[in-house]
């Protein structure tokens, strides 16, 4: 919590939390704040910034440090002639061992050709076929019944995340905020209103070059902090894996499920001299 800063911010100072309620009452013209910017992060952020929204992203290291750039082998969508929404959700629940949410499996598949279009849209060089949908190439991976990837050679994640983060810098109304550190979000509790029910008025983020902890008043907030490997010593997630949205979510009294699926792909062997990567089957 802000008002107990954790380590980092210990000797940050602390923006009053009235500042944010006063600031809020006129919420419209603050900006919507998205905590990351890997794709989920930048994806929100540019099609809010397309529907005219000011967005303000947040990054806790460099930009270009997450999960998102260290993804090698593609994305799935359903694009070929020979496959189909019920081929891939029929796929997902075999990998998944019976544990998959039907739902949210056929969400995905049926959007997942969108998806993909929207990645193309906007610029992501993914390896060509002039015979495949879209123009693409698609590879087949582990558990697909029929090739449904699209990929940038084997550097997919880096060649997504530098077209998105290039039409992010571009855009007029997204500000990118880069070695900003989300500590916590500003609650109803924060601002000495808890009859307002649950409401959020923004994040307390620091500043790491400033050393301070900043108040960033928000229409909206949107978590998008990646995942959490690194609760493992070893792990082949990058270092901003903690889990930071998951907990502040968490404290400002969201459900939290599934905590108990940690990332695990691709597989690693460790050995002294080397470090051998491969995707799960
Ligand atoms: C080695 C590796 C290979 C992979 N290969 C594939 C693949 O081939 N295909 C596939 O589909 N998926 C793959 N994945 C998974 C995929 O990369 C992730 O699921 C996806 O990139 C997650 O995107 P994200 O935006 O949610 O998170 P991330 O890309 O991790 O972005 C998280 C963002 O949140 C920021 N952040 C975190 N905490 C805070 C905070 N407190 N304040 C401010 N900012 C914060 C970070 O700085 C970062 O910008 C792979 C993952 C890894 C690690």
């Amino acid at each position: 919590m802000t008002s107990k800063p954790g380590p980092e911010a210990t000797h940050a100072s602390v923006s009053h939390p009235a500042g944010a309620k006063a600031q809020a009452q006129g919420a419209g013209e603050w900006p919507v704040v998205v905590v990351g910017a890997g794709l989920a992060g930048l994806t929100v952020a540019l099609h809010l910034a397309s529907q005219g929204q000011r967005v303000e992203v947040l990054a806790k290291r460099n930009l270009g440090e997450g999960a998102t750039a260290w993804a090698q082998g593609g994305i799935v969508g359903v694009l070929g002639s020979d496959d189909s929404v019920e081929s891939h959700v029929r796929d997902t629940q075999d990998a998944g061992a019976g544990l998959v949410d039907e739902q949210t499996a056929r969400f995905i598949a049926e959007n997942s050709a969108q998806a993909v279009s929207w990645l193309v849209e906007q610029g992501v060089p993914f390896s060509p076929d002039p015979e495949g949908p879209l123009g693409l190439h698609l590879t087949r991976e582990g558990g697909h019944a029929v090739r449904r990837i699209a990929h940038a050679a084997d550097a997919t994640g880096k060649a997504i995340h530098e077209a998105l983060l290039a039409k992010a810098h571009a855009h007029p109304l997204v500000t990118l905020r880069e070695r900003w550190m989300a500590v916590d979000l500003i609650t109803s509790r924060h601002v000495g209103q808890p009859e307002d029910g649950p409401r959020c008025y923004g994040v307390y983020a620091l500043d790491i070059a400033a050393q301070r902890v900043e108040t960033l008043p928000a229409r909206a907030v949107v978590l998008a902090t990646g995942g959490v490997g690194k609760v493992y010593r070893y792990t082949s997630n990058p270092e901003t894996a903690t889990g930071d949205g998951i907990a502040m979510a968490w404290r400002a009294g969201c459900r939290v499920a599934n905590m108990e699926f940690i990332q695990f792909h691709p597989t690693c062997l460790y050995h002294p001299c080397l470090l051998y990567t491969s995707r799960c089957v």
